[in-house]
């Protein structure tokens, strides 16, 4: 029978959306390219996914210069959020108006904080957030508040909270998706870049997916990878799969892409016809335009006389320099914790001997700063040759570096004398967001304020594609509300 929505993707914005809308009695089909993730001694072995990329797709992109590109990016049921790091965080009110940066003015958000708002509170529930939003004066007003306490610093972190506060910095509970006692049963790590394979982590397979499939109307077909979306005129007439048995043609009346920014953007182009000669979409020249990633760098910060006894390490975050933290008052970005890194992560990620990498993890702490990534409009997804190129242009560089610079003094006073700093590599798009982006105006974005593709009249797209600002907090829980947010005006229009 033919469905009445087909969702492309099982990530954070396919699952959401599946869960809002398996309520309403429509059939629904999600097409996901990958299986779901089973249990292996590898899901918690660091030198298996850190320096053997067991997990990762073998799939591989080009950077604008033609060099191959191995994505850190994942292929399962639930998307990347197999592997996330379950920070879920709201952007801040301030994020949806134009804010002026360093390098550049942000072009603010078609709608306001206050219409996701309420989407941002379910998106809480169901993801089983742990936090307490009293603890961050950054914190945008909460209709609902977080429906568990936040996850317990381990003794080493609240002595670094301590520091910071000593400092003058308000310290908060990172916002997490863990049931910390469920994972560390499994085993001893932290949960960042460790796929989840038992429910501890609220990721899309346990939390959105797991809501969707409790009703007899959501079907989930995995191993189903969509290798073109077919449409003339200005409606989708169809989706073209590939299975393990060959080929297949579905349709229904409206189709949602959700297949990640990177690989919702390269569908739409690849998918060009006559009636659509530059791809799907795209009658702006906007689709895969103005891709961001966040300006990411992880510290390890040392002092050989002291020992890190933490096993998960990632539970707090400070935003003093979110708004205001530039030298004349413009936003510098977000700090927190990354997941511990033991000397097998420290050892993949930066090619140091064991042995070394070992002593200088187990003496360190690590931490992160991030940073916005500004709309630009040459930075971006192609799709050439049959081929995913993605062409990323860092901007707001100079926040960052400041960002790095605050950071690094505040880890000095906390008695972390030397501080190494990296930025993630091009080959880790994993906060990837912007490629076809929400807005009013069909000359300047790719859908409009409900997600419906401008030049299209049943396709809608609900992934981190769709963020006209990457703001400098993980995107996963914006992706999440948009998501409850689109069940709503698709439950509503198809009734
Ligand atoms: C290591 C890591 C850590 C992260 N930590 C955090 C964090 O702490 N907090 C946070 O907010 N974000 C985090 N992120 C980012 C977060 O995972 C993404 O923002 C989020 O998953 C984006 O949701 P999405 O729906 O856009 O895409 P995804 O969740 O990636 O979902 C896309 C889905 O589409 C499927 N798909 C793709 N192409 C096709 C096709 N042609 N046919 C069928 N299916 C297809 C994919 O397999 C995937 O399941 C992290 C990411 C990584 C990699």
């Amino acid at each position: 029978m033919q469905p009445d929505v087909i969702i492309i993707g099982s990530g954070m914005g396919g699952a959401s959306l599946a869960a809002a809308l398996a309520p309403s009695g429509r059939r629904v089909v999600i097409l996901e390219r990958g299986e779901r993730l089973a249990d292996s001694p590898e899901a918690r072995d660091p030198a298996a996914i850190f320096r053997r990329g067991f997990f990762k797709p073998r799939e591989t992109w080009r950077d604008v210069s033609g060099a191959p590109l191995h994505p850190g990016n994942y292929a399962y049921v639930g998307g990347n959020t197999k592997f996330y790091g379950a920070v879920l965080l709201r952007y801040r009110a301030e994020d949806f108006a134009p804010l002026r940066h360093i390098e550049g003015v942000t072009p603010g958000w078609p709608i306001g904080y206050d219409a996701l708002e309420p989407y941002y509170s379910r998106a809480e529930q169901l993801y089983r957030v742990r936090g307490d939003a009293a603890q961050d004066p950054t914190e945008p007003p909460h209709s609902a508040g977080y429906p568990y306490p936040p996850v317990p610093d381990e003794p080493d972190i609240a002595r670094l909270r301590a520091a910071f506060a000593a400092q003058g910095l308000h310290v908060s509970a990172l916002p997490l998706g863990i049931d910390i006692a469920a994972w560390l049963k499994r085993a001893p790590t932290t949960w960042d870049a460790f796929p989840c394979t038992t429910g501890a982590k609220s990721d899309a397979e346990s939390c959105g997916l797991a809501e969707a499939l409790k009703h007899p109307n959501v079907t989930l077909m995995t191993g189903a990878k969509v290798t073109r979306i077919l449409a003339r005129g200005r409606r989708v007439t169809g989706v073209e799969l590939e299975r393990s048995h060959g080929r297949e043609t579905l349709s229904a009346p409206v189709v949602v892409l959700c297949a990640g920014a990177i690989l919702s953007s390269a569908l739409l182009l690849a998918s060009a016809n006559d009636d659509h000669p530059r791809g799907l979409a795209n009658g702006s020249d906007q689709v895969g335009r103005n891709f961001m990633n966040h300006n990411l760098t992880g510290m390890v910060a040392y002092n050989p006389f002291r020992r890190n006894r933490t096993v998960y390490e990632k539970t707090i975050q400070f935003n003093d320099w979110y708004v205001t933290g530039g030298p004349a008052g413009e936003p510098l970005g977000n700090v927190q914790m990354l997941g511990r890194i033991t000397g097998p992560i420290l050892a993949g990620e930066a090619g140091l001997p064991l042995w070394l990498a070992r002593h200088i993890a187990d003496r360190s702490i690590h931490i992160m700063a991030m940073s916005e990534d500004l709309p630009d409009p040459d930075s971006r997804v192609l799709w050439k040759n049959g081929e995913v190129v993605l062409d990323w242009r860092r901007t707001n560089t100079r926040a960052h570096d400041l960002l790095v610079k605050r950071l690094k003094q505040a880890m000095r006073r906390a008695g972390w004398p030397v501080t190494l700093a990296r930025g993630f590599p091009k080959s880790k798009p994993s906060h990837q967001c912007g490629t076809a982006r929400m807005g009013a105006d069909p000359a300047t974005s790719v859908v409009d304020v409900n997600l419906k593709a401008h030049d299209l009249d049943n396709l809608y797209l609900c992934d981190a594609a769709v963020l006209p600002t990457s703001a400098a907090v993980n995107p996963s829980l914006t992706v999440a509300a948009l998501a409850l947010r689109l069940g709503d005006h698709l439950s509503r229009s198809l009734a």
